[in-house]
C-alpha cells in the first residue's frame, strides 16, 4: 500500500520535513522559508522610494537651492532665483499646519517663459532630483478636452504616479512639467464661437488639476481600459512648472510697455531705459492673458519667469561646466576603455558655432558630438596602441561632413 504523498510548499515545492512550519491554507501550503521571502517583498514595497522632504531638516534655503542649480543648468540666473524662491515658498505651504485661524499660503505654481532648448525643462527636473521627489513631464499639445481624440488631462497624473511607482502620497507632493503651454492658447482674444477643443477647453481641464483637487486617475493611463479602477489622488500640493515659448509675446510686452510709458509717465521711465533686445525680462501675467491663456489659469500660475536664448559663450559653458557636462561623459566613457580623451579649446568652438549654425541649440550639442566621435568609438575600444585622443579642430571639422549635419538637422 503506497503511503500518503508529503505535504510540499505550494510556493517552492520544498517538502515538509524541509521546513520548520508548514502553514495550510484553504488550496495550498506555505513555508517558513516562503513566509519569509514574502516578508521582505512586502517591506520593500511599503519603503517608499521617495521621501516626502521634510521643512525642518532636508528643504535647502533659496540660495542653496540656487547653488544646487548651478551645478546643473547653466546662465539663467533670474530664472533660477524665481524657481529658489517658489520651491522654498510651496515646501513651507506644505509643512504649514492647517489651522481654520491661520492664514493660507496659496500654492506657487510656475510658468517659465523662454526659446525652446533654453533649460526649463532641465530646470524642472533638477528641482525634482534635488528633492527625492516624483517628476513627471507632460506636453500640453497631445492633451485634449476630455471625450475628444487626444489624451485626457488626467493622464498627467497617471505619469506621475508611474514615476512614483503608484506611491500616491509620494506622487501627491511630486513635480509635474508642462510642456509647451503656449500651444493651448487661445487662438484669438475673443472667445471662440466655434468649440476648441485643443485650446481653451484644455486650459479649462488643466485648471482642475492647478486649484488642487482630488482627480480619479487611470492607473495605466489612456481609455483603452475602462474596465481599470481609478486611483484618487490628490492635486493640492503638487507643484506645477509650465513652460512655453510663446514665440511672438515680446509684441505684447512691447505694447504694454509703450502705452505705460506714454499714457502715465511710468515712476519716472523713458522708452530708452527698456532693454529692446531683450524684452522677455519684462513680461508679466498680463502679457500671457494676451497671448490667449485665459486669466484663471494665469492667476493659478502666480509665479512667472523667463529665460534668456543660449548664447555662444553659454552653449560653449555648458558643453564643459555642468556637473555631467557632455565633455566630461565621452571623457569618461573612452576612460573605461583606458584611453584619455581631450577636447581643444578650438574643437569646442567649431561644435558651438555648428550648433548655432545649423539651428539646433543646445539639443544639438551631443548630436554633434556623437557624430564626431562615432568613429573613435567604433574604432578605439579594438585598440591595443591608442591610449590618448586628441579632438583638435581638424579632427572635429573632418568627421563632421555636410551630409552627417544635415541629418542631425533633421532629427533635432
Ligand atoms: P526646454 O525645456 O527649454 O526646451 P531643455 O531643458 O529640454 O529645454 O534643454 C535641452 C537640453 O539642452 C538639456 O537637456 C541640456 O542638455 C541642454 N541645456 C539647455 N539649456 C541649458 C542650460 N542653461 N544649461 C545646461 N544645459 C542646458
Amino acid at each position: 500500500m503506497a503511503g500518503k504523498k508529503e505535504e510540499t510548499c505550494s510556493f517552492c515545492g520544498r517538502p515538509k520535513s524541509d521546513t520548520t512550519i508548514l502553514v495550510s491554507g484553504l488550496e495550498g501550503q506555505i513555508c517558513n522559508f516562503c513566509i519569509e521571502q514574502a516578508k521582505i517583498i512586502l517591506e520593500e514595497e511599503s519603503t517608499t522610494q521617495f521621501e516626502v522632504p521634510d521643512l525642518e531638516k532636508s528643504v535647502l534655503k533659496p540660495i542653496e537651492i540656487k547653488a544646487f542649480l548651478d551645478r546643473y543648468v547653466i546662465g539663467q540666473d533670474d530664472a533660477k532665483k524665481v524657481l529658489a524662491v517658489a520651491v522654498y515658498n510651496h515646501y513651507k505651504r506644505i509643512a504649514q499646519k492647517t489651522d481654520e485661524n491661520e492664514v493660507e499660503i496659496e500654492k506657487s505654481n510656475i510658468v517659465l517663459v523662454g526659446e525652446t532648448g533654453t533649460g526649463k525643462t532641465l530646470l524642472a527636473w533638477t528641482i525634482a532630483r534635488m528633492l527625492h521627489v516624483p517628476f513627471a513631464i507632460a506636453d500640453a499639445t497631445v492633451l485634449t478636452e476630455a471625450g475628444y481624440v487626444g489624451e485626457d488631462v488626467e493622464s498627467i497624473l497617471t505619469r506621475l504616479l508611474q514615476a512614483a511607482d503608484y506611491n500616491v502620497a509620494a506622487a501627491e507632493k511630486g513635480i509635474i512639467f508642462i510642456d509647451e503651454l503656449d500651444k493651448i492658447a487661445r487662438k484669438s482674444d475673443n472667445p471662440s464661437i466655434t468649440r476648441d477643443v485643443s485650446g481653451e477647453g484644455v486650459q479649462q481641464a488643466l485648471l482642475k488639476l492647478l486649484e488642487g483637487s482630488e482627480v480619479n486617475v487611470p492607473p495605466q493611463g489612456g481609455r483603452k481600459h475602462p474596465e481599470q479602477k481609478m486611483i484618487a489622488v490628490n492635486t493640492k500640493n503638487i507643484l506645477f512648472i509650465a513652460g512655453g515659448a510663446f514665440q511672438g509675446i515680446e509684441r505684447h510686452i512691447a505694447a504694454r510697455l509703450r502705452t505705460n510709458v506714454v499714457g502715465y509717465s511710468f515712476a519716472g521711465i523713458n522708452q530708452e531705459d527698456f532693454d529692446k533686445e531683450h524684452l522677455l525680462q519684462y513680461i508679466s501675467p498680463a502679457d500671457l492673458k494676451k497671448f490667449g491663456l485665459i486669466p484663471e489659469i494665469v492667476g493659478r500660475l502666480p509665479v512667472l519667469s523667463y529665460l534668456d536664448p543660449l548664447s555662444k559663450d553659454t552653449l560653449k559653458r555648458i558643453l564643459v561646466e555642468p556637473k555631467n557636462a557632455l565633455t566630461k561623459q565621452f571623457e569618461k566613457l573612452f576612460e573605461m576603455d583606458n584611453i584619455n580623451l581631450h577636447f581643444e579649446e578650438k574643437a569646442l568652438e567649431y561644435i558651438v558655432e555648428k550648433s548655432i549654425e545649423f539651428k539646433l541649440g543646445a539639443r544639438g550639442l551631443r548630436s554633434i558630438m556623437e557624430a564626431i566621435l562615432i568613429d573613435a568609438m567604433f574604432e578605439l575600444p579594438s585598440s591595443k596602441k591608442t591610449k590618448e585622443l586628441q579632438i583638435t579642430l581638424d579632427y572635429a571639422s573632418s568627421k563632421l561632413s555636410k551630409a552627417s549635419l544635415a541629418k542631425l538637422k533633421a532629427a533635432v
